[in-house]
């Protein structure tokens, strides 16, 4: 299987089965989304313990790219802190060649190494227009934890 394969599959099990698909009871934070280019709608909900996002849900209706994507954001952010949020969220516009970075990528062709499931958007970043589809849950988990304080 090579590796696009691999991320192709990737994206489709996060599509067909979203994690974290349920809204909150209780949410410190809601946000929501829209990428009227695709149509993509997301709602992400956060409850903060203290710093950390203890629970979080990523709602939503779009393409398999903007709906993936909030799966695995909401699976890469559950349990972490703030700064830890922030940091993941940069690594993940460096690796979509949102934002750059004057940092040393280790392995150019996998600047995504080091994210898990992550890297299977990288693929993404030959499509400029589906950009704006995998980056959505990630401006609106923002505007989440902006809200929550
Ligand atoms: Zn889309």
């Amino acid at each position: 299987m090579s590796l696009n394969e691999l991320y192709r599959e990737v994206i489709l099990d996060h599509y067909r089965a979203p994690r974290h698909h349920d809204h909150l009871a209780d949410p410190s934070g809601t946000a929501e989304g829209k990428n009227p280019l695709c149509g993509d709608e997301v709602t992400i909900e956060i409850a903060l313990d203290g710093d950390v996002i203890s629970d979080i849900g990523a709602i939503g209706v779009g393409c398999s790219i903007s709906q993936a994507s909030a799966s695995m954001m909401s699976e890469a952010v559950s349990g972490k802190s703030r700064a830890e949020v922030e940091e993941l969220v940069r690594k993940f516009k460096v690796m979509m060649a949102i934002e750059d970075s004057d940092e040393e990528i280790v392995n150019p062709d996998r600047p995504g190494e080091a994210l898990g499931d992550l890297e299977a958007l990288q693929g993404v970043r030959k499509f400029p227009v589906r950009i704006k589809c995998a980056d959505l849950p990630w401006i609106t988990l923002q505007q989440a934890l902006e809200e929550a304080e």
